[in-house]
């Protein structure tokens, strides 16, 4: 049976060393400070954005929440980011998404300043992950490669095939993979015999949003599986995209679904927020 990615765990250990820089750079008249800007009523959202409040309240960061109304209009939007930019007691910037229809999800994101661009969506933020060249991340991407640092694979030589291609998991995962020395495969929709690609696969990173669709005997003997994939199936289950106990059977370790990538998403906001801050303190001197 598979070894049991602890995510919650390595999620909680990460949160105390953040607590700890908090603290010290307290000590030092800094303190991190997160703006989270949600635009209208979307159930979801509003619970991702409360535990991301909360999860700044543990840690000892600031956070401010700018709630507005789901008719704003654009310029308000792009205004309030223009005033948050400029806020020296913010750190990091995060919208929400997704955004109403009729704002431009992808001005929106470029109005944020990238050194305050703590989400890792801004284009320049992008370019540098791209060029090697790396200053704030996407947290679900570093949340993954933080999970296979901490348990120690070693992705250098390693076949990493990672199903999903989104501009907010599987793109920036394939870049953080080859970064560390990876042959990287990037499967989707379009790619032709799917099962056969995993099962050449020494890592496998699925980010679909398809309950279950890796099959357990997809997956090669001693791989490592990673389920970014967060599925709802009836009223309260949650499922990932790995067929869990049937992948467990051949995985060396894997992440379950609870308790697995999400609570790592999280850890690591607070961990580009914590060093926007680590920045700003160094600029102050
Ligand atoms: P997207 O819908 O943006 O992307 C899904 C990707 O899966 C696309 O590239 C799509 O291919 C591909 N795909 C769809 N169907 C198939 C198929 N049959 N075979 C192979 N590939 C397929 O999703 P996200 O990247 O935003 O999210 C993926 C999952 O991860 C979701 O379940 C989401 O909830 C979860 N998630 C979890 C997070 C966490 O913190 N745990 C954070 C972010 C996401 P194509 O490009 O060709 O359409």
């Amino acid at each position: 049976m598979a070894e049991l990615i602890d995510g919650k765990a390595i999620a909680a250990e990460l949160r105390g060393q953040i607590s700890t820089d908090v603290e010290e750079l307290m000590a030092i008249g800094v303190t991190p400070g997160l703006a989270v800007v949600l635009v209208g009523e979307d159930p979801a959202s509003r619970v991702y954005v409360s535990m991301k409040e909360k999860a700044c309240a543990a840690t000892g960061i600031y956070s401010v929440e700018h709630k507005l109304s789901a008719e704003v209009g654009e310029a308000e939007l792009l205004e309030l980011i223009a005033e948050l930019n400029g806020d020296e007691k913010i750190d990091g910037i995060l919208v929400q998404l997704p955004l109403p229809g009729h704002i431009d999800e992808a001005k929106v994101l470029e109005a944020i300043s990238p050194s305050k661009d703590v989400d890792g969506f801004h284009p320049c933020n992008v370019g540098r992950l791209v060029t090697g060249n790396p200053v704030f991340q996407p947290c679900t991407p570093s949340g993954v490669m933080k999970m296979l640092e901490y348990i120690g694979v070693e992705l250098k030589g390693k076949d990493v095939v990672i199903v999903g291609r989104s501009n907010i998991v599987g793109k920036p995962l394939a870049l953080m993979c080859l970064a560390e020395h990876a042959t990287v495969t990037i499967c989707h929709s379009r790619t032709v015999d799917l099962p056969q690609k995993v099962a050449a696969a020494d890592v496998v990173i699925a980010a679909v949003g398809r309950p279950e669709m890796i099959k357990g005997d997809w997956i090669k003997k001693g791989a490592i599986v990673i389920d970014v994939g967060v599925n709802r199936v009836g009223e309260k289950k949650l499922v990932g995209d790995v067929d869990f106990i049937a992948a467990s059977k051949n995985a060396a370790a894997i992440t379950p679904v609870p308790g697995g990538v999400g609570p790592m998403t999280i850890t690591m906001l607070l961990y580009n927020t914590l060093v926007s801050a680590k920045r700003r303190a160094a600029k102050k001197g």
